[in-house]
């Protein structure tokens, strides 16, 4: 029994230990060892163990306490109200466990509603740094990080660079004293951007947006912060004078008050009633995730009534009336087992690491992308490293970085391989790519396969039931080569694939047969020409009208098509000008494919202009309000320049709707983009 406990107090010791080194790693240097599901794991060991052993809990444990350290640099601050963490939650199930614990809680109270349940106000849990921010008399006079809780460093200097914190309060009634708390972050995109100024420079670059955002603000000279893409919203408050009389009642009202006082608030928040619906926001969120600008791990639930919240009140290092539902990690490490080559649709080589499989954005991921050559090398990855994968919501899986330290003595450095490892043909890297091709083209098993599925796709020929498992085998049986192959499968032919029966081959001639016909816009689409998208193939189509005339186009008459400039021109007529491309089309029109020119339409406000979707659309996604102004004749593209018509902006809308009002295009919303289409007849 005594060596037993021995070995649980040892276990606590080294557990304890190595979690306050990745403390030290990610609140102080900013630069963490380990990914954050591992680290959650160490915390939940630690957790348990405890749990099992109350007995041989510490006041210093990490269990007990909030993870950073302020660095010496800075004066410190202390907080008049700690700043605390949050309980953590995963599953469903944690979350019934945490309302039945508030309601529980309130139970001999007035604040459940008839019905016995509890309002909560749902946010999202912004993944960047808590700061407290003190106003005297309406002006800001101190700006702290949350430090260990008690005490954080003294950053208002560099605060005060952030646009969006107000310096005065705005209106003329506020408390004495009054402390705003939230959110400082960066955008993800500012991210990017910050990190390739920081590479060309050779200095150190960011592991993730919330690491950035903590460098930025922790500079002892507030002109760097300055330069930094930093933003704030509130989700909080510390000390408030008690003496102010017209005090908010609910957790709700009082963001809505510091709105009122000069704060941004994040739009998506929603009051709601009971467990079921806190669900739903999570669900909800999980949907809208990718199309926020900055990163969220999680939401955040807290009881709306303040004097609830104050009933409740707090265990060790977080409150009993909020938890944070967090979503499944997106990044988790594992180890690197090898480096494949695949081989793309126009013959790019893409490193493909082979991986232990690791569970990373709620799936097991066994492969992942590693771009290309040059980023390998950037990375420093080598086959054997441990390695941090990364897969944010539908995203194809990657290498974010290697861990060095644990890299073994014997991991390998890439080679690139010097021929195309499906059909043998010689390799080329034109000067100004980063990307290698397969120069085998059409000949090529891997491009031919990548071809088809481009063409099948639903963009292009529609074709249901041709999937990645159909096509592999149609071209490894050596029964398609060229698109118009396609057209001449038999339903006898068909039955021959493995798990074919007579009934799904059938319906696979009639999707192919019913393929005949399709718009011209998507048959271009199709052919898969470098360079041109859906929409260019759109305005390829209404502007030529038919698949000869495109053809035929010279420079001068393709440059005339909006939005076409010389690369593309240059690499339409390439593609015309190979005659295996011109026998694809006279062996299509010769199967019987008759493409369709769409009807223009005949739309007054719509025709000929661009628009550039941006933020979360309140009803609509992005694809769909795209689709229904492109029906309307409108053109939708991805960034914002002078000739574009309008930008339709939704919630969270980021850089593109700042260059919409920096050239003064107009900004509407999803409301007036509606107005715009019901104009149509
Ligand atoms: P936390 O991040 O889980 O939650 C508390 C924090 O959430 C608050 O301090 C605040 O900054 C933030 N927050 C965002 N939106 C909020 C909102 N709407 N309302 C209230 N707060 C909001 O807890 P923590 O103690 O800051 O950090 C623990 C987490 O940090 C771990 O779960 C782990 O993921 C990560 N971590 C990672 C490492 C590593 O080495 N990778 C080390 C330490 C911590």
């Amino acid at each position: 029994m005594a060596i037993k406990q021995y070995d649980t107090e040892a276990q606590l010791h080294a557990l304890r230990n190595e979690i306050r080194k990745h403390d030290y790693a990610y609140y102080v240097k900013d630069a963490p060892l380990v990914s954050d599901a591992q680290y959650d794991g160490l915390m939940r060991q630690l957790q348990e163990i405890e749990a099992a052993h109350p007995e041989l809990v510490t006041p210093d444990s990490p269990t007990q306490r909030v993870g950073g350290a302020a660095l010496p640099a800075f004066d410190s601050v202390r907080h008049a109200v700690p700043m605390l963490s949050l309980g953590n939650a995963f599953e469903e199930g944690d979350i019934a466990a945490f309302d039945k614990r508030v309601t529980d809680g309130l139970r001999d109270t007035a604040f459940l509603d008839l019905a016995g349940t509890v309002e909560y106000n749902c946010e999202l849990k912004l993944d960047g740094l808590a700061i407290s921010m003190r106003y005297e008399n309406g002006l800001l006079v101190s700006a702290a990080t949350r430090g260990d809780g008690q005490t954080g460093e003294n950053v208002t200097a560099n605060i005060r660079t952030i646009a969006s914190v107000p310096l005065r309060l705005q209106g003329d009634s506020y408390p004495g004293v009054l402390e705003v708390r939230g959110e400082v972050l960066m955008d993800r995109q500012q991210f990017q951007k910050l990190n390739q100024q920081q590479s060309a420079r050779g200095d150190k670059v960011f592991v993730n947006p919330r690491n950035a955002a903590a460098g930025s603000l922790r500079q002892l000279d507030p002109r760097i912060t300055a330069k930094r893409p930093l933003r704030f919203f509130a989700y909080g408050w510390g000390e408030i004078s008690t003496e102010y009389a017209n005090l908010p009642l609910t957790h709700s009202g009082m963001l809505e008050w510091f709105n009122q006082l000069g704060f941004p608030l994040v739009r998506e928040r929603k009051v709601v009633q009971g467990a079921a619906s806190l669900l739903e926001f999570y669900k909800h969120v999980s949907e809208i995730r990718t199309n926020l600008p900055y990163d969220i791990d999680g939401v955040v639930y807290k009881v709306n009534l303040l004097e609830a919240q104050r009933a409740l009140g707090f265990v060790s290092r977080a409150p009993r009336f909020a938890i944070a539902h967090k979503f499944p990690a997106e990044e988790s490490s594992t180890r690197l087992l090898g480096i494949e080559v695949q081989v793309g649709r126009t013959g790019a080589l893409t490193p493909v690491a082979r991986l232990q499989p690791v569970f990373v954005g709620g799936v097991t991921v066994t492969n992942a992308t590693l771009h290309n050559e040059d980023e390998i090398r950037r990375k420093d990855v080598r086959i054997g490293d441990t390695v941090i994968v990364r897969r944010a919501g539908d995203v194809i899986p990657e290498v974010v970085r290697p861990l060095p330290e644990l890299r073994p003595p014997d991991a390998q450095a890439f080679v690139m391989v010097t021929a195309c490892p499906v059909c043998h043909s010689a390799i080329e890297r034109l000067p100004d790519e980063a990307v290698s091709r397969c120069t085998g083209g059409l000949f090529c098993e891997a491009q031919r396969k990548q071809s088809f599925l481009h063409a099948a796709s639903r963009k292009a020929l529609d074709i249901e039931g041709l999937g990645e498992k159909v096509i592999d085998q149609l071209v490894e049986q050596g029964w398609v080569h060229s698109l118009a192959d396609l057209y001449r499968l038999s339903v006898e032919k068909l039955m021959g694939l493995e798990r074919f029966g007579r009934k799904s081959a059938e319906n696979l001639v009639n999707a192919i047969e019913k393929s005949k016909q399709v718009e011209l816009a998507r048959l271009i689409y199709a052919l898969g020409i470098r360079h041109v998208g859906e929409t260019t193939a759109r305005d390829l189509a209404s502007h030529f009208g038919s698949m000869a005339a495109l053809m035929q186009a010279n420079e001068e008459s393709l440059l005339a098509v909006p939005d076409v400039g010389p690369v593309v021109a240059g690499s339409i007529i390439r593609f015309f000008a190979e005659q295996h491309n011109k026998d694809v089309i006279a062996d299509l029109q010769a199967v019987g494919l008759r493409p369709k020119v769409s009807e223009q339409p005949k739309s007054t406000a719509l025709a000929g202009k661009t628009f550039v979707l941006t933020g979360t659309l309140p009803n609509w996604t992005r694809d769909e309000a795209a689709a229904f102004i492109m029906e309307a004749g409108g053109k939708v593209t991805g960034s914002v320049s002078k000739k574009t018509g309008y930008v339709v902006a939704g919630e969270d809308a980021g850089s593109k709707l700042e260059k919409a009002r920096e050239l003064g295009v107009t900004v509407i919303d999803e409301g007036q983009l509606k107005a715009l289409l019901a104009q149509e007849d």
